[in-house]
């Protein structure tokens, strides 16, 4: 039987409901929740990502800024906008785009965005939360994304094998962390990993994190397993995952589609984020 289609809309209009609903309540109570995308420059690909959280949050009720700023802007300016955001109790979430001009460095500016209001896991504190499962922080929007998906279509994690192929900080070991915390089994596994196939064959869920197209074919899938394809490769004018979808089909019990599969929520986690940072800073 081919595996289940794991559709990520579902779990996105799911995930609009709760989150319309939170947003009513905070209003209800006088807290409009309100998100600022702060760039730096012109970049193309930070501006239709900003453009896009935009659309979605406003469509949900939610408050979205974009503040753009020369891309001749100096780290020490950048750094004290971000403190003046920082302070400003009508801001609630704040995502900062990267890649910065290069006057600018990231391992500076990370440190100043305050962890209350770093609602994709910019700041190391939020990455020590996720470490920790502390669940005042916000994990990164990718992995929290796959756990949402998990979550909605019933794939049981208890005690299950889970192996997450990848180790950044974006998404494969905030990954394993995540799904640590609720009681699976887990492997990271990376480019120096013997048998990657062999170990992937020991999954229940598998997570393919890598950024190489195609690479995950049958041979990496236990019969039955599920198949959380988190990779973004485009060829052309073409989308695909890390996983070959077609053949892993026949293998998987269930699987993510790339497009329309965990892409599809991660926006809504950050949206998530911000009604959760509203709700924190005006308990
Ligand atoms: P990354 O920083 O490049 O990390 C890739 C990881 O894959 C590394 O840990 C690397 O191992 C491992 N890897 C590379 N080649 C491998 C191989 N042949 N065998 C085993 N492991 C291998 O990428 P990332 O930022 O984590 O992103 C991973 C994928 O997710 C990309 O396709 C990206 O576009 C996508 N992504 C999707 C979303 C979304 O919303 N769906 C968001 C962010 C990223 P080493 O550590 O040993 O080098």
């Amino acid at each position: 039987m081919p595996a289940k289609l794991l559709t990520g809309k579902e779990v996105a209009q799911k995930m609009d409901q709760d989150i319309q609903a939170d947003v009513q309540a905070l209003k209800a109570r006088g807290v409009n929740p309100s998100l600022k995308i702060m760039i730096v420059g012109d970049a193309p690909d930070s501006l239709a990502y900003a453009n896009s959280a935009k659309k979605m949050a406003e469509k949900n009720g939610i408050a979205c800024d974009i503040e753009q700023l020369p891309g001749s802007t100096t780290q020490d300016a950048f750094v004290d906008i971000l403190k003046q955001r920082n302070a400003d109790r009508s801001i609630h979430g704040i995502i900062v785009m990267r890649p910065f001009p290069k006057q600018i460095t990231e391992e500076v500016v990370k440190h100043i965005l305050a962890p209350e209001k770093d609602i994709d896991c910019f700041n190391p504190v939020n990455a020590g939360k996720v470490m920790a499962g502390d669940l005042t922080g916000f994990p990164p929007a990718t992995p929290q994304a796959v756990m949402e998906m998990l979550r909605f279509y019933n794939i049981p994690m208890t005690g299950k094998e889970a192996v997450v192929i990848g180790r950044s900080m974006v998404v494969g070991k905030p990954q394993a962390m995540l799904l640590l915390a609720e009681n699976a089994t887990v492997t990271v596994c990376h480019s120096k990993t013997k048998d990657l196939p062999g170990v992937c064959r020991r999954a229940d869920i598998l997570v393919a994190a890598i950024g190489k197209a195609r690479m995950i074919t049958p041979d990496y899938i236990r019969q039955g397993a599920t198949v959380m394809d988190v990779g973004i490769n485009v060829e052309g004018d073409k989308l695909f995952g890390d996983v070959d979808t077609e053949p892993a089909k026949e293998t998987a019990g269930a699987i993510t589609p790339v497009p329309g599969g965990v892409g599809t929520v991660t926006t809504r986690v950050l949206l998530k984020h911000v009604v959760k940072a509203a709700k924190l800073q005006n308990p």
